[in-house]
């Protein structure tokens, strides 16, 4: 169980305590108390993680192969079936003029309907390649290219700031598959405008006051890795209880189901009852692994809110006691990045862990936060031991030698 940036640096309006130092944790605590604790880089001393490439090291897979970009993994994760290869870009519906000019890179943070749109953008047909478009949350969508001789080395169309005409993609290194697929971006770009300028729901919107989402802007290209499955690295059937498309498409390329919640949104404000019975359904369902991310934390911290990190890492707290009574698993408790509210952006600062389950050797830590956790049993471990030391406690690992 990942809460998303929860572990954070000593904050002066808290006492030089942390949020998580600040909280009033209980079942935490407890869970430390009978466990055993530690903290843990999750790729190596200092590297900054992405919440993906975070994951993906704990998962005990090596980000620096796996990783291509978020592009694959946010595919993934709206319900785009993948295939190794595959080109993936995130985009932005976004407002263009007749000169090609973007004056709302967020389409008035347009939010309904967008399968509409996405709809018409399946229509593309350009020759030699197999467009997939999908839409994601608010203004957000995914790309697929599928074909031969594509390269996910090509710049973003997405100029960043409103205002400027949207930039033509081009190629990052002298390929041929990489100017082959700059050109296939370049029309898609175009030809998005072609068929969304009129579409009944931007004219709608433009009836309404409302900017339409009239072109697709994609960024982060990234080619689909080659991932071997978690349950055949592992032989444990697993699922993925995820709020945001980026970590599910992290469980579905790593080959879990994904359990969908409703009413998850990522936030503060997100419905932890409903991810609370979500996880006690899937855990009573026959599966040997689930991969849990509650994202609230990590929001907080972005937005240098202290006050809504502790209550949300509280209100965590309270799942974490509901999902305690669950018997005869190991129940691991960390996060992936420390997002400080000082920094508000991830850092390098290892994160406090916690292994409970059956044989544990209970070390001397009672309460759970990033120094406590530091004087426990594990020391000082990375994401990419996790899994190893797991399978270990599991009985399920193989003897290295004689
Ligand atoms: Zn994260
Ligand atoms: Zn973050």
């Amino acid at each position: 169980m990942i809460i998303d940036g929860m572990a954070d640096r000593p904050l002066e309006e808290f006492g030089f305590k942390t949020p998580l130092e600040a909280a009033t944790t209980p079942n935490m605590d407890k869970l430390a108390e009978t466990g055993i604790c530690g903290i843990m880089d999750p790729i190596k001393p200092g590297i900054r993680a992405g919440s993906d490439t975070s994951h993906i090291s704990i998962l005990g897979y090596d980000p620096y192969e796996v990783y291509t970009g978020r592009g694959p993994f946010e595919a993934a994760g709206v319900g785009v079936d993948v295939l190794e290869g595959d080109i993936a870009f995130r985009c932005n519906f976004s407002t263009a003029n007749d000169d090609g000019v973007i004056t709302d890179r967020r389409a008035g943070r347009i939010r309904e309907r967008t399968e509409e749109l996405a709809n018409a953008m399946n229509s593309i047909d350009i020759e030699g390649v197999h467009i997939i478009f999908k839409e994601s949350t608010g203004h957000r969508a995914v790309l697929v290219l599928r074909g031969d001789g594509l390269s996910d080395q090509v710049s973003a169309a997405d100029p960043k700031y409103d205002g400027k005409k949207w930039t033509r993609v081009e190629p990052l290194d002298e390929t041929q598959e990489a100017r082959k697929t700059a050109d296939i971006l370049n029309q898609v770009v175009e030809k998005s405008y072609d068929i969304l300028k009129d579409h009944p729901l931007n004219l709608e919107r433009i009836e309404n006051g409302e900017n339409p989402g009239n072109i697709i802007l994609p960024r982060g290209a990234g080619a689909v890795p080659h991932v071997q499955a978690f349950s055949d690295k592992y032989g444990l059937k697993a699922a993925c209880i995820a709020e945001t498309g980026l970590i599910k498409g992290i469980g579905k390329i790593t080959g879990m189901d994904i359990i969908d919640i409703e009413g998850a949104t990522g936030g503060v404000d997100t419905n932890l009852n409903n991810i609370t019975q979500g996880i006690l359904d899937t855990a009573a369902k026959d599966y040997d692994f689930l991969l849990i991310n509650i994202d609230g934390a990590d929001e907080a911290g972005h937005d240098g809110n202290a006050q809504e990190k502790l209550e949300f890492i509280e209100k965590a707290d309270q799942v974490v006691g509901k999902l305690m009574g669950l018997e005869d698993l190991y129940f691991i408790l960390t996060a992936d990045h420390s997002t400080p509210l000082s920094v508000m952006d991830h850092t390098g600062d290892p994160v406090p862990l916690i292994i409970n389950g059956p044989d544990i050797r209970v070390d001397d830590v009672k309460i759970y936060n990033e120094r406590a956790a530091s004087k426990g049993g594990l020391c000082r471990i990375r994401g990419s031991d996790v899994m190893n030391i797991l399978m270990d406690l599991m009985n399920k690992s193989t003897k290295f030698g004689a």
